[in-house]
């Protein structure tokens, strides 16, 4: 008898008419006589109104005690999913986090799993019934509620199908799976037959927000193979698992494109020992995240200089701008030039570690669509650069559509 975990996301189970479509996908795999554990979000929006609510009354509320808030979101989803189950006759019960046996560590509203111990949940499955587990909240070893971070539902879907050994684990969304770029922008996307770990953890941290990152490398690290598909269709989605050596064949497998980011340029920096170590130490401090940094030594008349360029998220900017200009009599730079008006294009694939004349290409067709690269960075399966942002959309195009096709 198989067992499937099924995950499905806050639109999906967004309100009644939308958890009963649910209860009827769950009944008929029930009628096929698979065993079914399903894991559910919050209602869409009911996470963020509470969090609206709690601050409504004071700014920094207590972790512990927005915990206790959070968790009733997904509380409310799990039993109105087994109400809609029994409406058609089908057995069903819920379990909080805790009484799933899903252990985490103390570190409130961002709290780790530690261990599961599903016991209760293989006796019920054992006993013909569909187990409805609330996401994204566990418990201490002391009791105490706790919750695994925004979009934790995810994780407890891909910790619960290690922890039963499922044959099956299905994370149902809105979306029918993971695209070869954001079909809103460039409507010749085509949907992934499958996708590696690493392939989709870059795709999501370049804001191909499909699932949470940390669910994907939990699922990286326990080998927890995963289908991304819509819970409002029949499509087949997406398999998301370790790369294979026929997912080499292909070159390029997505195109991301991040408006998030803004630059910051130190001009004329003196060539010497330490001076980027300052710089970025400072920033860090900051808890300013940076991502792509550039450093070149000119080779001009005069002492040796040079410019250093990095970016962080455009939320950061102000933050990061002020800490560099606090250290230009120390350090001595010229000038700062800060800017919001980029964007970061970025060409991910695992065969990029085995194929020649990827950067090449890229660069090429950029050229033709008269777009500036400002900024190149590459690791063995992905090559980004940062861009005008106006240019954004149209390289994005123009990229997908020299790599994947029109
Ligand atoms: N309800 C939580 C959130 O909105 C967890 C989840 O949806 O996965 O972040
Ligand atoms: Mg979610």
């Amino acid at each position: 008898m198989p067992l499937i975990v099924q995950k499905y996301g806050g639109t999906s189970v967004g309100n009644p008419q939308r958890i009963k479509n649910v209860a009827g996908r769950i009944a008929g795999y029930h009628a096929r006589g698979d065993k079914i554990v399903v894991v559910v979000s919050a209602m869409s929006g009911v996470t963020d109104n509470l969090i609206k609510l709690a601050r409504e009354i004071m700014p920094l509320p207590d972790e512990r005690e927005m915990d206790v808030l959070l968790s009733t979101g997904e509380q409310t989803t799990i039993a109105l999913t087994a109400i809609a189950l029994h409406s058609i006759g089908v057995p069903a019960v819920s379990l909080t986090g805790a009484q799933a046996g899903i252990v985490t560590d103390g570190v409130h509203t961002k709290a780790k799993i530690q261990n599961i111990t599903p016991r209760s949940v293989h006796e019920l499955l054992n006993r013909g019934k569909v187990v409805i587990v609330a996401g994204f909240q566990g418990e201490t070893p002391d009791g105490q509620v706790t919750t695994l971070g925004r979009g934790g539902s995810d994780l407890t879907a891909i910790a619960l199908a290690a922890a039963l050994k499922a044959d099956l684990c299905q994370i149902y969304t809105d979306v029918d799976g993971v695209y070869t770029t954001d079909p809103r922008i460039v409507p010749s996307a085509k949907k992934l037959q499958e996708i590696s770990y690493d392939e989709m953890l870059e795709l999501a941290s370049l804001g191909a927000k499909v699932m949470q990152s940390r669910s994907v490398e939990f699922a990286k690290k326990f080998g927890v193979i995963f289908e991304v598909r819509s819970s409002l269709n029949e499509n087949p989605g997406t398999l998301v698992k370790e790369e294979t050596k026929s997912m080499e064949g292909i070159v390029v497998r997505g195109v991301a494109l991040d408006k998030n980011q803004a630059k910051i340029t130190l001009v004329a920096v003196p060539d010497k020992p330490g001076v980027a170590a300052r710089i970025f130490k400072a920033v860090g401090d900051a808890v300013v995240n940076v991502d792509m940094i550039v450093q070149n030594i000119s080779h001009g008349a005069g002492t040796p200089a040079t410019d250093l360029s990095f970016t962080v998220d455009k939320p950061d900017l102000l933050k990061a701008r002020k800490v560099i200009e606090g250290l230009q009599k120390e350090i001595g730079f010229r000038e700062v030039i800060a800017t919001e008006n980029i964007a970061k294009l970025s060409l991910v694939g695992v065969g990029m570690k085995s194929h020649t004349g990827v950067a090449g290409k890229l660069f090429e067709t950029l050229a033709n669509e008269g777009v500036n690269i400002e900024m190149i960075s590459t690791s063995e399966i992905k090559i980004s650069i940062i861009i005008e942002l106006s240019k954004g959309e149209q390289a994005m195009k123009a990229v997908h559509a020299a790599f994947l096709g029109a």
